[in-house]
């Protein structure tokens, strides 16, 4: 959920990319596809994050929110119905499970600031846009592009959204890192 009145320290898009490969690193991932993001909180986290602790919320106390993060207790509270969307490998409600992943890495308080200014925050200050940005790179990283061809390939090879997959695709061609043409259905 967007909260207008906080920031996070700037982060680029590079550094949110070196980071998620730092993490699929760390947790034997980096060759993975299909991630289990299931297992990954289930059983990874809680492992290799001490004090990380997965907490699953009935629809009537979350209201409209998908999930949120408490990064300074390593808390990760996720809606009953998208944990069950995620389990299903539903690819929008795998994607809220590592945004808020991105959340508890990236936003401790000690990260975080008061907004002064008012009006649209900068994209590489908002925690909003930085946990998508983990989310995306983590899920599709691009060392695992090649040979891919379409939006529908990217979509069912990560498990993401074909909207996440679109996204994630216009970034990586605006930066050069994939070729106009190498996906075939990408709009432009
Ligand atoms: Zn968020």
């Amino acid at each position: 959920m967007t909260d207008l009145s906080v920031e996070a320290l700037p982060l680029s898009r590079k550094q949110i990319r070196e980071l998620a490969r730092r993490i699929r690193d760390y947790l034997d991932q980096s060759t993975v596809y299909y991630i289990d993001v299931v297992r990954l909180v289930e059983f990874t986290l809680p492992e290799k994050f001490a004090g990380f602790l997965l907490d699953i919320q009935n629809k009537a106390d979350m209201g409209k929110n998908h999930g949120y993060a408490q990064p300074d207790v390593r808390v990760m509270a996720i809606r009953e119905d998208v944990y069950e969307g995620a389990c299903a490998g539903r690819g929008r409600d795998r994607f809220t499970l590592i945004h808020e992943l991105g959340h508890l890495l990236l936003h401790n308080s000690d990260r975080m600031r008061n907004r002064r200014a008012t009006g649209k925050p900068k994209a590489y200050c908002d925690p909003e846009w930085q946990a998508n940005v983990f989310a995306a790179e983590f899920l599709m990283p691009i060392e695992l592009m090649s040979g891919l061809a379409s939006i529908t390939d990217v979509a069912v090879k990560f498990g993401v959204s074909r909207s996440a997959a679109t996204v994630q695709l216009n970034a990586y061609l605006k930066e050069g890192l994939i070729k106009k043409g190498q996906i075939k259905d990408l709009p432009s």
